[in-house]
């Protein structure tokens, strides 16, 4: 089993094109050597048929053959040869055994084989499709009801089960190698649309939400009637930060303060970087005098924030405008509140809250 599977998925030698539909046509050809060492056996054992045995022997070396070029070739060109030599396959094979053995169904495999493999060309697709057709109707006049030179009589239901076993199984393979892949595609562009759409609602320096998946959040809890209040806090004298211990210790501490604030709010509500060193805090579920003690607490531990560069020990505070947020007004109205309120704040000397 392993020694097959090997011999199926073996690289080709190009290497830059995918060699997906290369394996699918040695998988097929295996296929088709066993449906071929089945009639062969058949031909000698039961219909008794010299030419019928040759022409099995015949299609054995063409596949083997064909087997051979896989691992030398480029898929275009083993396509183009595995189509031609069924195409050939089955009209010898239609012609030697009869319409009623079933050969001629193989052609909608090529069909489907033609389809999948020519990336693109749908106007080739189409006239190979038409080509296909004709040679259907072609079969129908010439060979319908033809019993073939060779007679299978005796052996017509075992030839036209086991034909319609080895062309089902060829069909499966095909559609379950295509479908995976694009089943494979399609889970990752999900992913990846899910990243896109995470890094759209997602503040790159510190990981927060932004304004807009924290309007959109807001804009959820109006819908649902629930309770709540929002908080716009703003770190004071940030901009001495800055300009002591320069921009990228600024982002540090940007850094660190929402990390804490996260993870503090988490437990009740969402904290978002509004603006530069402001946050928007969304108390859920929480009236003004409730979230009053939770912002307590998360000043407190804002205040406690210890970051350190080179020998000094930098700490920060931050001023709070709180408001329970009133649905009968609009979401710019109630923004402007918690805002006037944190300006009151920092008139009146910073570090507070302001309800
Ligand atoms: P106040 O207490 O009145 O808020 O004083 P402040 O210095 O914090 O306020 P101001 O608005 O004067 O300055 C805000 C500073 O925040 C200025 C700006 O450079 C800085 N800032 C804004 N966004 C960022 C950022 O992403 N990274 C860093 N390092 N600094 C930022
Ligand atoms: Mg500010
Ligand atoms: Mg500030």
């Amino acid at each position: 089993m392993g020694k097959i599977s090997e011999l199926i998925n073996k690289d080709t030698k190009q290497k830059n094109e995918s060699k997906r539909m290369t394996v699918i046509i040695r998988q097929l050809l295996l296929i088709s050597v066993a449906l071929s060492l089945f009639h062969l056996f058949l031909d000698i054992s039961i219909l008794k048929s010299l030419q019928g045995s040759l022409v099995w022997v015949a299609m054995l070396i063409v596949d083997g053959i064909t087997l051979y070029a896989s691992y030398h070739t480029s898929k275009r060109f083993i396509l183009a040869v595995f189509v031609m030599q069924k195409t050939a396959w089955i009209v010898t094979a239609t012609l030697m055994f009869g319409w009623d053995s079933g050969f001629q169904f193989f052609l909608i495999l090529l069909m489907i084989m033609y389809s999948f493999g020519e990336a693109g060309y749908n106007r080739k697709k189409l006239f190979f499709d038409f080509v296909c057709f004709t040679l259907f109707v072609v079969f129908l006049e010439f060979f319908k009801g033809d019993p073939g030179r060779i007679n299978i009589e005796n052996a017509d239901r075992t030839i036209q089960v086991i034909n319609a076993l080895a062309f089902v199984s060829m069909v499966a393979i095909v559609s379950f190698s295509f479908s995976k892949e694009s089943q494979q595609m399609e889970d990752k562009l999900i992913t990846y649309n899910n990243q896109l759409k995470e890094q759209a609602s997602v503040d790159a320096l510190t990981g927060l939400y932004n304004r807009r998946s924290t309007m959109e959040f807001i804009n959820g809890l109006i819908e649902q009637n629930r309770v709540f209040s929002i908080c716009i806090g703003d770190i004071d004298f940030f901009k001495k930060v800055n300009d002591t211990y320069g921009h990228d210790f600024g982002d540090t501490v940007l850094v660190a303060i929402s990390e804490v604030m996260r993870n503090q709010v988490l437990a009740y509500g969402l904290v978002s970087r509004w603006g530069g060193e402001e946050f928007l805090i969304v108390f859920v579920d929480l009236n003004g005098d409730d979230a009053y003690i939770k912002l307590s607490h998360l000043r407190e531990t804002v205040k406690d924030i210890r970051l350190s560069h080179i020998n000094d020990e930098v700490k920060v505070t931050m001023t709070y405008g709180l408001t329970e947020y009133d649905t009968s007004k609009s979401f710019e109205e109630n923004i402007k509140e918690a805002d006037e309120k944190l300006y009151m704040g920092k008139q009146d000397g910073r570090d507070k809250i302001v309800y």
